[in-house]
């Protein structure tokens, strides 16, 4: 998927400042941070949306929680508390068509958000 950033980002053809990775996951600071962290959780994967998403996919998206929580334990939100976000199509706000998680944190989040 050349056109697609994540994938560019995930293959190292973009910069990025990366907070994670492994052979299943990357996860990299937001380049537009909406709170003190913001990192983006993705899978090396191309998945378009959740609603792409197949039981074959079910240990990924598991994998991409828990890399989520290792993340919030190591830039210690993990206590203070944290936001995980798949947004979803037009509705939600969905920009990059690749699935991720963001992982927000070092302040509190209204609810319901916006
Ligand atoms: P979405 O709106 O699809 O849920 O989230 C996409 C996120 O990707 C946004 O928070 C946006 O700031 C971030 N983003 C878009 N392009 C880049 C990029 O080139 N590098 C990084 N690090 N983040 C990006
Ligand atoms: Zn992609």
């Amino acid at each position: 998927m050349e056109s697609c950033i994540f994938c560019r980002i995930v293959e190292k053809e973009l910069q990025s400042k990366i907070a994670y990775e492994d052979e299943e996951v990357v996860a990299f600071h937001d380049i537009n941070p909406q709170a003190p962290i913001h990192v983006l959780i993705v899978p090396r994967k191309h998945i378009p949306t959740l609603n792409e998403a197949t039981e074959e996919e079910r240990s990924l998206l598991g994998k991409l929680m828990l890399v989520a929580q290792k993340l919030a334990k190591e830039l210690g939100t993990a206590e203070s508390g944290y936001r995980i976000v798949l947004n979803t199509n037009k509705d939600a706000g969905q920009s990059v068509f690749h699935i991720h998680l963001h992982l927000l944190g070092g302040r509190s989040f209204r609810w319901p958000p916006g």
